[in-house]
């Protein structure tokens, strides 16, 4: 089913949003209140349109509350940002996602009711930093402040043993969601299956355990 979005603010990170979801086939309207990004935008989205989305009559105008979901990317105007997300959870829009610029902004951002919120140069320096600081892991997503899941590359000490054998559930709380060896990918692995080195192991857990894991087994 075709979703229709809205974005707030076509900077780099909006534009960004605005152009990937369109090329995914959604519905999207962008919005700024600087001209020239809305004329870059303007062949790219389904509308474009000039506006200051801190002004409660040109959301009501565009019809915001019709939309599915509502993506605040105005960058470092934090009040503007603050402002524009109240008045939409004010309209009563269903979904917001707002991004923040720093820890405070994040939570004044959530206190009012965004739906979701998006901080991405912390998330993708933490992304960065955590595949740097070990060779075996080879993505990072995060899940929560807590937990995680991980990419980690299976080294010779693995190799041959099973996940029973590691017991990796019990001595670790971690578990292993799938296996990605070569081409092949097996998804939810049987306890009896065996490790092979350079097999790629994504697992979910909590970040200290994942940490413990990487230590004491790679
Ligand atoms: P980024 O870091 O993602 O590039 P920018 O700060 O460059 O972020 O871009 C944010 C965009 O949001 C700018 O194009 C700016 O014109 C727009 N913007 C800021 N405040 C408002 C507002 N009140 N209404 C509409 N657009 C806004």
């Amino acid at each position: 089913m075709k979703k229709s979005f809205a974005v707030i603010g076509l900077g780099r990170f909006g534009g960004s949003i605005c152009r990937t979801l369109t090329d995914e086939g959604m519905e999207v309207l962008g919005i700024d209140e600087n001209e020239e990004r809305v004329n870059e935008f303007a062949m790219i989205a389904s509308h474009a349109v000039v506006g200051d989305s801190t002004d409660e009559n040109v959301l009501k105008s565009l019809g915001i509350r019709n939309f599915d979901h509502v993506i605040v990317a105005i960058g470092d105007d934090i009040q503007a940002s603050i402002l524009t997300t109240l008045i939409l959870k004010e309209l009563g829009v269903g979904r917001v996602t707002a991004k923040a610029q720093n820890d405070y902004h994040e939570k004044v951002l959530r206190k009012i009711g965004a739906d979701h919120v998006v901080h991405p140069e912390r998330d993708m320096g933490r992304r960065i930093a955590h595949n740097m600081a070990s060779s075996n892991v080879v993505d990072y997503l995060e899940l929560s402040d807590e937990h995680s899941i991980v990419e980690i590359v299976a080294n010779g000490k693995l190799s041959g043993r099973t996940i029973m054998d590691m017991d990796i559930r019990k001595k670790y709380g971690l578990n292993i969601v799938a296996i990605k060896r070569g081409e092949e990918i097996i998804v939810s692995p049987q306890a009896k299956e065996t490790l092979y080195e350079n097999d790629v192991l994504i697992v979910i857990g909590n970040d200290t355990d994942i940490d413990r894991f990487e230590k004491k087994v790679l």
